[in-house]
């Protein structure tokens, strides 16, 4: 088949966090018509900048080429990346480029009946472990969830070390012993911070450490990474594609490397981002890997053991742009057996 059109909307949003970056840029839907009838759906990030680069750009060099296979995928993703690396290679145009990757693998398994982690071999695993990433700890534990996430911001507050402190030992005190505790810390510590925290909070088990530094300080969380076991540093969510992932694992900066499959290029940079961390002994566990998108690049290739979800995204008020997403279920979440990536979209939030 061949693609006709190329199209990105960035939806109605309703219910954006206020006052962050996600407010301003968040995801964005990319439509990949092809001459068959056949459409493919992705999901990319980088809002109203992201839709200019694939509908000013990105659509004049695919309308035309031909997607009979996965090669072909690999191929127009080359193409696309090459044609915008002056201003592209990461941010945005990456977060571009996600969107239209992701449909162009939509529009493969539509058109062959196949869900999309069968096209990449078929299912490893049959479902993922889901961690919950949120603040109703009783809650979610009592819905079968054994492995949580705790927001642990620091911006050098009064006080604020004793609340990340307190935070951490509820979630472990409401999930008990044997369940997984991490923390995020949005890139809001520093090397001492973290020193300090690892001692605060050893007492509570914590298994991962996310996103203490920023992807500019590789050398600085590989120097980390020995003085905090056995607490593991992850990130990876604002690293695109797999050069960025080459340079983690050159410096040896991270345990455990979590891209964003909407961000960093799809699945198509995903699977080599997954061939590079095999080399390296790393597990992947993307970013929102609980979302279809990374989904099946978890079930496909088992890449890594845990899937992030956010249990309060199906409590409204809140957008549902995707109908008819999988959930978690007594802690557990596996991709659906349908065709493409599975879902349905909501086409009145656009
Ligand atoms: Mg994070």
């Amino acid at each position: 088949m061949k693609v006709i059109d190329v199209k990105a909307v960035y939806p109605r949003w309703q219910h954006l966090p206020q006052g962050v970056w996600q407010s301003h840029f968040w995801q964005i839907v990319v439509r990949v018509e092809s001459d068959t009838g056949v459409v493919g759906l992705g999901y990319g990030g980088g809002g109203n900048p992201a839709v200019a680069v694939v509908n000013e750009h990105m659509k004049g060099l695919l309308v035309g080429s031909t997607v009979e296979s996965v090669d072909d995928i690999r191929e127009a993703w080359d193409w696309l990346y090459y044609k915008s690396l002056p201003y592209g290679r990461t941010g945005i145009p990456v977060m571009a480029l996600s969107g239209v990757d992701l449909a162009l693998w939509d529009l493969l398994g539509k058109a062959q009946g196949r869900p999309v982690y069968d096209l990449l071999g078929g299912l490893a695993v049959d479902k993922v472990r889901a961690y919950a990433s949120s603040k109703e700890y009783l809650r979610d534990r009592d819905a079968g969830y054994t492995a949580v996430k705790v927001g642990t911001p620091f911006f050098g507050r009064d006080g604020e070390a004793d609340e990340i402190v307190e935070a951490v030992a509820s979630a472990r005190e409401s999930y008990g012993p044997d369940a997984l505790v991490l923390t995020d810390c949005g890139m809001t510590w520093n090397g001492a911070d973290t020193l300090e925290m690892a001692s605060r909070l050893a007492d509570y088990d914590v298994y991962w450490f996310e996103d203490v530094l920023t992807p500019d300080h590789l050398d600085e969380l590989a120097a980390l990474r020995p003085k905090v076991k056995p607490v593991l540093l992850a990130g990876g969510e604002h690293d695109y594609t797999h050069h960025d992932f080459a340079a983690i694992a050159e410096a040896g900066a991270l345990d455990l490397w979590q891209p964003d499959i909407t961000w960093c290029g799809g699945i198509t940079a995903g699977l080599r981002i997954v061939d590079l961390a095999r080399d390296a002994g790393v597990p992947v566990v993307p970013h929102r890997g609980g979302e279809i998108w990374g989904l099946h690049l978890l079930a496909a290739t088992g890449c890594g053991e845990l899937a992030e979800t956010m249990p309060h995204r199906w409590t409204p008020p809140n957008d549902e742009l995707w109908l008819d997403e999988p959930l978690a279920k007594d802690g557990f979440i596996a991709p659906l057996d349908r065709p493409g990536f599975g879902v349905v979209l909501n086409e009145a939030m656009l």
